[in-house]
């Protein structure tokens, strides 16, 4: 019995233990234990030694458990203690170059010492960094009609009136039409305020914004301080704000956002490497989903929106703050783009970008793009306005255009 005991100590301590407090049983019930033979290879090594005791799934999974702490677990924090090391003497290299460079400031063998200035540059534009930011681009916005109008009814009014329009494009949910120019494009814009259309439509190239943060400026930052350094080192930011996050981390290195135009000036942001001493980095704001909080319809902003002022919660025509029901009311809530019984920023209404349906219809919205030749841009003139030619009705499934492209 001993000799058994001691013949299952192997590399598995688990099993070891295993075995042994399985055997002592065995022993305090005088019960004769029946080993499995051994196999033996010719030249007499043990190639196959079983388990002397039935393991269950669960002490396989504890066993692979306890293995894993007692030989990788030691290896794991052996690398980690290799990489805090070596994290702690760059660390340290990078202060003592950091006091060489003060002391040599301050001593008097500098000949020739120049004030850092407040706002460091890299010397080119880092072209990976520029393509984080969505291409400018410097064409006349559409407008978009909203459903509920028929298009062609006032086609003919707006070239009595000498606007230069292109062909629109009819889907689902709106008539889209590109304007010949930004005059034209006001032209339109002020017919259809007249006429009291629901439209919407994007900011026009000299208003667009480029929106840029800024991380490793630290936490008592002087906001009024950073906006004067950064317009006296000739970036024509317009504003600079702390932008609210959750997160604690964060909260301990605030996250600056920066709003320029967005032109050659603007994008000078981009080349900054140091401010006030302080390594930065630069990024694009993460981009949230928009809905317009006077139509709710999703991909444009209520400023832009000249749409049939809808209510968030039921529908109605009016602001959603100024609506009567609340989360106690009874009546459930309609959505004012599905009809459906929830909020119109519910984000699974098929409208909504954000939901299953409408991402697996945009598979179909994809090819039906590809699918489709492309025209060239054509002008609504006299000659062509009665014909079918601005009617480019798309086939794409209902509800799957919730966003034009
Ligand atoms: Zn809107
Ligand atoms: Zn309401
Ligand atoms: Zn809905």
């Amino acid at each position: 019995m001993l000799g058994r005991l001691v013949s299952s100590v192997r590399v598995c301590p688990y099993y070891t233990a295993r075995n042994a407090i399985n055997q002592t049983q065995m022993l305090t019930q005088q019960k004769v234990m029946q080993m499995p033979k051994r196999h033996w290879a010719q030249v007499g090594h043990v190639i196959v030694t079983p388990p002397r005791v039935k393991v269950s799934l669960l002490e396989k999974v504890l066993h692979s458990t306890v293995m894993f702490v007692v030989w990788l677990a030691p290896v794991m924090w052996f690398l980690s203690q290799v990489k805090i090391n070596r994290l702690q003497y760059s660390q340290k290299m990078e202060e003592t170059l950091d006091t060489i460079t003060e002391k040599l400031k301050h001593s008097s063998i500098s000949p020739n010492e120049q004030p850092v200035p407040d706002i460091v540059f890299h010397d080119t534009m880092n072209k990976d960094l520029l393509s984080k930011w969505p291409r400018f681009k410097n064409v006349v916005p559409d407008i978009l009609l909203h459903k509920t109008i028929d298009f062609a009814q006032h086609v003919k009014e707006i070239l009595r009136m000498n606007i230069k329009i292109y062909q629109p494009y009819l889907s689902t949910n709106y008539t889209k039409i590109p304007s010949y120019s930004i005059a034209d494009f006001k032209a339109v814009q002020q017919y259809f305020d007249k006429n009291h259309l629901p439209y919407h439509t994007f900011s026009i190239p000299n208003e667009k914004k480029l929106r840029v943060t800024i991380r490793g400026l630290p936490k008592d930052l002087n906001l009024n301080e950073l906006f004067e350094k950064l317009r006296s080192a000739k970036i024509p930011v317009k504003r600079v704000h702390k932008m609210k996050v959750k997160s604690f981390a964060l909260e301990q290195a605030p996250l600056i956002l920066a709003i320029l135009p967005y032109n050659k000036e603007g994008l000078n942001i981009l080349r900054v490497r140091k401010i006030l001493g302080h390594d930065v980095t630069l990024e694009p704001p993460i981009k949230k989903l928009r809905q317009c909080h006077r139509c709710q319809k999703w991909g444009h902003a209520q400023r832009y929106c000249h749409g049939q002022l809808k209510c968030v919660k039921c529908a109605g025509d009016h602001y959603s703050t100024t609506c009567s029901r609340d989360r106690n009311s009874s009546e459930p809530p309609t959505c004012a783009n599905c009809g459906g019984n929830h909020t119109a920023n519910y984000r699974e209404c098929f409208y909504c970008p954000d939901s299953e349906e409408y991402r697996q219809n945009r598979v179909k919205r994809l090819k039906y793009k590809t699918e489709t030749p492309r025209f060239p841009r054509q002008l609504v003139t006299w000659e062509n306005v009665d014909t079918n030619l601005y009617k480019r009705i798309t086939n794409i499934p209902k509800h799957a255009e919730a966003i034009p492209f």
